[in-house]
C-alpha cells in the first residue's frame, strides 16, 4: 500500500473528513462517478445501461462494519428486496454481499444464516452470488463462511485479494473445492508483514494466481482494470485451452467503461461491479484513495471549482 493510499484513507477515517463529504452536496459529481445512485432503482437503471452495451452486472447495497443483529438483519432484507427487483426486471445480474454487513465480526453463524437465505433466493431466479473479501480481520472467518456454504451453493463465488501474503496457502488449502473465484488486488490498507505492498510484487502475484485458478480453479473471474493482467488472463486461457465463455471479466462502475465495452464486443463475459445505497463513504474513498488524479478531482470538487 502506497503513502498516497495510507494518507487518504488516515484522512477519511476523521470524523470531519466523513461529515464533510457526505452531509455536503459538493462531492456529487465524484460519488455519482462510482456509485449508481441511493435507490434500487438506480442501481437497476445502471445495470440496464449495461446490459445495453452487452455487459452484465454485480449489484451491491453499499453498507459494511454492521455492529448489531438488527442491522444485518436490515442489510439480509434488502438483498432479498434487491432479488425480486432483479427477478420482475429480468436484468442480467449477479448479487454481491461483505460478510461484515451481514454480521460476521459478532454472530459467524447468523452471517452463514442469512448469506444462506439470500443464496437460496438467488439461486431460486438463477442468478450468481458472490462474497466480496474486506479487511485482512475478516479473512478466515469469510473463508469459513464460503467453505460452509459452498456445498450448498455450488455458484458461490468468493473474492480473493491477490497483495494479501496468506492467498497463495488459502486457495491451496481449498483446491479440492474447485474454487469459484473473483481474484483482485486488494483495496484495504493492511500492514507489510501481512500484505505485498509494491505494485511490481501485487502484479506477479495477481499473474501467477491467474495460472493457478486456470489449473484448479471454476470460472476464474478477473477483476482488474490492469490491461496487462488481462492480457495475461486471455493468454493463460488460451494455454489451458478454455474459451472467453470459460471465464469472466469484472470492472467497478465508473472506471475503464471503454475497456468494458470493448472487451464485451470481442465476445469475452464482462460484468461490472454495480454499488448503490446511501453508505457509500468507506468505498467512495477506497476508490479515491487508489489514485491520486481522484484526489485531485475530488478536492478540487470540495473547494466548490
Ligand atoms: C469487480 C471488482 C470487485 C472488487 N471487489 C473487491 C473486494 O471484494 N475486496 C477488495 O479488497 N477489493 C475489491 N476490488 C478492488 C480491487 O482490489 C482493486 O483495489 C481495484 O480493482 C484497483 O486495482 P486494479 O486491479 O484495477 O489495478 P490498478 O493497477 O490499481 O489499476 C489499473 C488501471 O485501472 C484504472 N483504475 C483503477 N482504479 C481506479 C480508480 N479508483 N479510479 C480511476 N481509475 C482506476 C486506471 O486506469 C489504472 O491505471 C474489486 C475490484 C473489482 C474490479
Amino acid at each position: 500500500m502506497g503513502l498516497f493510499t495510507r494518507a487518504v484513507m488516515t484522512a477519511a477515517d476523521h470524523p470531519k473528513v466523513e461529515s464533510l463529504v457526505t452531509r455536503g452536496r459538493l462531492a456529487r459529481p465524484v460519488v455519482q462517478r462510482f456509485v449508481a445512485g441511493e435507490d434500487l432503482e438506480d442501481a437497476i437503471q445502471a445495470i440496464k445501461d449495461l446490459n445495453s452495451r452487452g455487459v452484465g452486472g454485480i449489484l451491491d447495497l453499499l453498507g459494511e462494519g454492521v455492529e448489531n443483529p438488527e442491522g444485518a438483519i436490515q442489510a439480509r432484507d434488502d438483498y432479498l428486496a434487491s432479488v425480486l427487483r432483479i427477478e420482475e426486471t429480468g436484468i442480467d445480474t449477479t448479487v454481491t454481499i461483505k460478510p461484515s454487513q451481514l454480521g460476521v465480526s459478532f454472530d459467524k453463524a447468523g452471517c452463514i444464516d442469512h448469506l444462506r437465505a439470500i443464496a437460496a433466493a438467488t439461486r431460486r431466479i438463477k442468478v450468481g452470488i458472490e462474497i466480496d473479501m474486506e479487511q485482512s480481520r475478516f479473512v478466515s472467518d469469510t473463508i469459513e463462511v464460503y467453505r460452509t456454504l459452498q456445498p450448498e451453493f455450488g455458484d458461490l463465488r468468493l473474492a480473493v485479494q491477490a497483495y494479501m501474503r496468506r492467498t497463495p496457502a488459502d486457495l491451496q488449502a481449498m483446491a479440492e473445492l474447485r474454487p469459484r473465484v473473483r481474484l483482485i488486488k486488494g483495496a484495504y490498507e493492511e500492514p507489510e508483514a501481512i500484505a505485498l505492498q509494491k505494485r511490481s510484487e501485487i502484479t506477479a502475484q495477481y499473474a501467477h494466481l491467474i495460472e493457478w485458478l486456470f489449473d484448479h480453479g471454476t470460472d476464474p473471474g478477473i477483476a482488474t482494470h490492469d490491461e496487462a493482467l488481462i492480457e495475461h488472463a486471455r493468454a493463460t486461457a488460451e494455454r489451458a485451452g478454455a474459451t472467453s465463455g470459460d471465464y469472466e471479466i469484472q470492472m467497478l462502475y465508473g472506471i475503464r467503461r471503454d475497456l468494458q465495452t470493448r472487451l464485451a464486443r470481442e465476445g469475452f463475459r464482462v460484468r461490472v461491479y454495480v454499488p448503490f445505497g446511501s453508505a457509500w463513504y468507506p468505498y467512495l474513498m477506497r476508490r479515491i484513495g487508489e489514485r491520486p488524479a481522484n484526489l485531485r478531482f475530488f478536492l478540487r470538487a470540495l473547494a466548490g471549482r
